[in-house]
């Protein structure tokens, strides 16, 4: 089969993908190169940009063979993920091979009865020394069922109207960063600032609304593009720099019964939601949405904001990516710390949201980053760093050891919004469209926001960064906030955190981690202890009682501030004297001074 692209040069790696049996999950690759050097390497990815963890996708990949005409060619594999094929240069070497799809996540690839997916990095083959040649990946329909359709950002070639056939990408970067849905799939598209948006959703069920999960999605997107490039002219088109960066967009929403995440792309971005969070026909649309259907705006803001928030602008190391290791940055506490500060900052901008409802949002966010020790082990800029070891690799320890990139990130742009805001000159807003600016939409680094908030502003941030950024010291929250006009009051935190334990409640108590200095440490608690029951009160006045939800715990303690847990470890039955602390609290945030709040929230500068 030849290959034409709209470009005058034809695409000299072809891939076509089939489904090849969905009850075994195996995709059926065949890749098509043109014009191999002679014992032609190629390699599949070790990680998908965006997702911070070498994730090996190679060990899916299974059945390779290569011939030339009709004669086979042998294969040497060179490492985890390369092989190099003993072919002649120049003829055309055609690549059979499988993938494995059944990881249900947006990293990799699924295929079932139901929906396929794949993300390039996990089925397309890298074709050393071609990655810069238009690549064509032909999508074959063969044996699928009739209502099964395509959604992709790439740009479609030569295709049916349900989407199958072939699609090019200008570079291998382009096309591993085109992730592919297949499915009877719910459609949906609107314009937002002058540009064809696109929605797909698989898995909804009959109930679910999807014009308004399209209105509310077209507010974010107007909102974000006006976040960027200012608001509209009314009755012109967006035009220079008033543009956004891209020419279409497409989100592609997978509904399951319990999941959450999202991956970002430069022209698209692949999520996954609970069912039961999307909207519903019937549901009042005066009615503040629900908790559930707020996380998936806010994550469909935060992919979108992604757009221009580290798929353009971007860590400098990331110019270009090296799919064979792992590629290190210490800026993801701004490229995902900002970003999840911006996400739900512009529900409310938007109008999704209120006031009270985002203050909640970021009460949340707070009291997260307040009650995990880490924080004080390490800086965003060092979990930025670890994230390949530690962010995507959570163990019992990580409360204790590391600090959240995303929710510290997110308070770091808190702080210097709020700090800019005081200088009653500029705002957050205004440091993020210079930065674009400044950096051509493309690779920076923390030079270029340290000079872009002493533009604006006219005040060095440099010893700040260096605290806020590369410290461990707590942020000025309180000072900051009540400057805004919000009420930072203290009260007693919850139970579970007095205790200072992680637990899981599934057939009773598990204890899945133990805080640094907490009750619980000191009581000698430990991770994967199953803590069976308490004893309160002394000698013959004593009570035992089995336990197997901690908000029991009240019930049976009353006034008392000491009891005996009954724990099962490796077997053994032990019991701990756990003393409860006085002085633990949490956060609550209200609007003490509501004007000054809502200009904050709404962008105002005072
Ligand atoms: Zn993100």
């Amino acid at each position: 089969m030849t290959f034409t692209s709209r470009s005058a040069a034809p695409a000299l790696v072809h891939y076509q993908v089939r489904a090849q049996n969905l009850h075994a999950h195996l995709f059926g690759i065949t890749l098509t190169i043109a014009q191999p050097t002679a014992d032609q390497m190629v390699s599949l990815p070790t990680w998908i940009a965006g997702s911070y963890l070498i994730r090996e996708f190679s060990r899916h990949l299974q059945y390779l063979r290569a011939h030339q005409g009709k004669a086979s060619v042998s294969i040497t594999q060179r490492d985890k993920c390369t092989w190099q094929i003993h072919c002649e240069a120049g003829k055309p070497l055609v690549l059979s091979y499988e993938v494995y799809a059944f990881d249900c996540s947006v990293r990799t690839a699924w295929l079932d009865t139901q929906r396929g997916f794949f993300n390039g990095t996990s089925v397309c083959l890298r074709v050393h020394g071609h990655e810069d040649c238009a690549h064509a990946l032909n999508l074959c329909n063969d044996d699928l069922p009739s209502d099964w359709q395509v959604a992709t950002a790439l740009t479609p070639q030569k295709t049916t109207g349900k989407g199958f056939g072939i699609y090019l990408a200008a570079t291998y970067d382009e096309l591993v960063d085109s992730p592919v849905e297949m499915g009877a799939l719910w459609r949906g598209s609107f314009t937002a600032g002058g540009i064809e948006h696109q929605f797909v959703v698989a898995g909804a069920t009959a109930s679910f609304d999807g014009a308004r999960l399209l209105a509310d999605t077209q507010a974010i997107c107007e909102a974000e593009i006006s976040f960027w490039h200012g608001p509209p002219t009314p009755g012109k088109a967006r035009t220079g720099a008033q543009q956004p960066p891209h020419r279409h967009y497409l989100f592609m929403l997978s509904a399951v019964d319990n999941g959450y995440g999202g991956l970002e792309h430069r022209h698209s971005t692949a999520l996954i939601c609970k069912r039961a969070d999307l909207p519903r026909l019937g549901q009042s649309k005066t009615l503040a949405a629900s908790d559930g259907y707020t996380t998936l705006l806010g994550l469909i803001s935060h992919e979108y904001f992604h757009t221009w928030n580290v798929k353009r602008l971007r860590p400098a190391e990331f110019t270009l990516y090296d799919y064979s290791q792992e590629n290190y940055t210490e800026l993801l506490w701004f490229f995902e710390g900002f970003t999840s500060y911006f996400d739900d900052l512009l529900l409310r901008r938007a109008t999704l949201v209120d006031d009270t409802t985002y203050l909640a949002l970021l009460n949340k966010t707070i009291n997260g980053v307040l009650q995990t020790p880490g924080r004080k082990v390490q800086s965003v800029a060092q979990a930025s760093l670890d994230a390949w070891v530690k962010y995507y690799r959570q163990d019992e320890n990580s409360v204790n050891a590391t600090i959240s990139y995303y929710t510290k990130g997110a308070l770091v742009a808190l702080c210097l919004d709020l700090s800019l805001r005081q200088t009653g000159k500029t705002s957050l807003d205004a440091v993020m469209r210079t930065l674009w600016q400044r950096c051509l939409g493309g690779p920076m680094t923390q030079s270029d926001l340290a000079a872009a908030l002493l533009e604006l502003s006219g005040e060095s941030f440099e010893q700040r960064l260096a605290q806020w950024v590369h410290g461990t010291d707590d942020l000025p929250l309180q000072e900051l906030l009540q400057a805004q006009g919000v009420t930072y009051a203290e009260d007693p935190a919850p139970l579970v955190e007095q205790l200072g334990l992680r637990v899981t409640e599934h057939r009773g108590i598990q204890v899945k981690s133990v805080l640094r200095d907490g009750a619980a440490e000191q009581a000698g608690m430990a991770a994967g202890d199953e803590w069976l029951g308490i004893e309160v009160g002394s000698d013959k006045a004593a009570q035992a009682w089995r336990l197997t939800k901690l908000s029991d715990l009240p019930l049976y303690l009353g006034p008392m501030k000491s009891f005996k847990a009954l724990l099962a470890r490796d077997q053994r039955l032990l019991t701990r004297t756990v003393a409860l602390p006085e002085s633990v609290r949490s956060v609550k945030l209200s609007a003490g001074s509501p004007p000054l709040v809502t200009a904050w929230l709404s962008g105002q500068i005072h």
